[in-house]
């Protein structure tokens, strides 16, 4: 069956939910299509590219540059951004569906997993998510308060992510103060008092997530050494097998080798990388104040090593504790949830039911896979998303009413005041404007209402 979807008469329309890194690779992947395709892109917040804004740490500027290929896709004539719209509160799936031919997810994975453990809540023990999100202005995380009081701050977890909260902690002001992290933020790190981040992982040097690069940073801090203790970067010969096989393990090793090397420290502060380690225990009297960990033993083959605890236990004093254990995705109404990946279920990113396809529905990036990999990543995995869509073209149930004009009626009726993509770029100019008196990139609004009053 041929289908009208896709001509210039009747355009494919897709609503993208997310203007994170996948939702703008599915854009983008949309845009190449040999079909005419109209997007608009939703948002929670009125400021748009999701992980890439609130998610990678403002130090790391380069990484922030790919947004530049996100504003190009924005510019095409068949993109429009509706931002400060809540899907699943201000606009339902049905409401969705009965304006777009097709619906696909890119909401990313936006809590934490949990560690499971006694006194996980007590006041003092953070989730990296809700920490991350705070440095990098999130409106919906300035009301947090972190506890920087103690000299001693724990993160669990070795990915990327706990590298990023470590080292946020480890910098100097002066480190920080030109970058675009939230003024808040910078105030509040500048009062801290924590001078030892210990970093601790549950398995070795051979398992850790992170990557070479942004492990060597600590090495050339302002003002925090690494430290690494000799021992934990003994091989069993299981682990020998599993550097030798990865180029990314065994320059973490190299990188870890150096840090154990070096002489005694001298900086004011010190970063130490732990491993086979797990949290038993948060302890403290209405506030964190002791750790439990245990020390933990490697079993199982090369590649598939676990770890598992050895019942040899100790404690430390510690007054922050970040959990950077991978992020999950959030369920949505009307949307099928695996609750043990944090995924919406889909087959080759067609969100499925029991395994069957439900049509007109697509997920990508976190939400599709987990959360795995890097900005770059997204792009192959939405491409094949949108792949699948255009193949589903002919089956694919055309929309009841597709006009978009008639979203923004229904949702001018329910008060919500969206923010388009020009209306974006304003609150953007201001951002920059403002950041430009503390020699920063940009002073991120850190409120919806800051924002919308530039917009009006
Ligand atoms: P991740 O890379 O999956 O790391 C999760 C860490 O948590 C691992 O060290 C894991 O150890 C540990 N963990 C899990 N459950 C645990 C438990 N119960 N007890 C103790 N430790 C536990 O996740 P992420 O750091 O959240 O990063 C998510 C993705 O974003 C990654 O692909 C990352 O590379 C990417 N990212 C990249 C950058 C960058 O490029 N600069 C920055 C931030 C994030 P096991 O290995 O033992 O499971």
């Amino acid at each position: 069956m041929v289908s009208i979807l896709g001509t210039d008469k009747r355009p494919l329309r897709v609503a993208i939910i997310g203007s994170g890194p996948s939702g703008f690779y599915a854009a983008e992947a949309l845009f190449s299509a040999e079909s005419r395709v109209c997007v608009d892109m939703y948002d929670r917040l009125p400021a748009p590219f999701g992980l890439v804004r609130y998610g990678v740490a403002p130090d790391h500027e380069k990484i922030k540059k790919v947004i530049k290929v996100y504003e190009r896709t924005a510019e095409n004539q068949d993109f429009a951004f509706l931002g400060n719209v809540k899907v699943g509160e201000d606009l339902t799936i049905e409401e969705l569906r009965a304006h777009y031919d097709a619906i696909i997810f890119a909401c990313g994975a936006q809590t934490d997993r949990r560690l499971g453990i006694t006194g996980e809540d007590l006041p003092g023990s953070y989730t990296a998510t809700e920490f991350v999100a705070w440095y990098n202005g999130h409106p919906e995380y300035l009301d947090r308060t972190f506890d920087l009081s103690n000299e001693v701050a724990v993160v669990i977890g070795q990915g990327n992510v706990a590298v990023d909260v470590a080292r946020v902690l480890c910098k100097t002001v002066d480190e920080l103060k030109h970058t675009d992290i939230a003024a808040h933020a910078l105030d509040a790190l500048a009062e801290s008092r924590v001078c030892e981040i210990h970093m601790i992982g549950r398995r070795g040097p051979a398992q850790a997530a992170f990557t070479p690069q942004e492990i060597k940073e600590f090495g050339e801090l302002a003002d925090c050494d690494p430290v690494v203790n000799p021992a934990d970067l003994q091989l069993s010969p299981a682990s020998q097998t599993e550097i030798d096989s990865s180029s990314q393990a065994r320059k973490n090793l190299d990188a870890l080798t150096e840090f154990a090397q070096r002489p005694q420290p001298t900086k004011c502060k010190r970063f130490f990388v732990r491993f086979f380690q797990s949290p038993k225990e948060l302890r403290g009297k209405g506030k964190l104040q002791t750790l439990v960990l245990e020390r933990n033993r490697l079993v199982g083959e090369p590649g598939k090593q676990k770890a598992r605890g050895t019942g040899e236990t100790w404690a430390m004093g510690c007054g922050a504790l970040f959990r950077s254990v991978g992020y999950r995705g959030v369920e949505l109404p009307g949307i099928p949830f695996d609750p043990d990946r944090g995924i919406f279920p889909n087959v080759d990113g067609r969100i499925a039911r029991d395994g069957e396809a439900l049509g007109g529905l697509y997920a990508v990036g976190w939400i599709k896979r987990g959360p795995s990999g890097v900005i770059g990543t997204n792009k192959p995995d939405s491409i094949a998303t949108v792949k699948n869509l255009l193949s589903d073209l002919s089956v694919i149930q055309p929309c009841a009413n597709p006009n978009s004009d008639a979203v923004r009626d229904l949702l001018a009726n329910k008060n919500v005041m969206v923010v388009g993509y020009d209306e974006w770029k304003k609150i953007d100019a201001a951002e920059v404007e403002r950041g430009k008196a503390e020699g920063k990139p940009r002073e991120k609004f850190v409120t919806i209402d800051e924002m919308i009053d530039v917009v009006r």
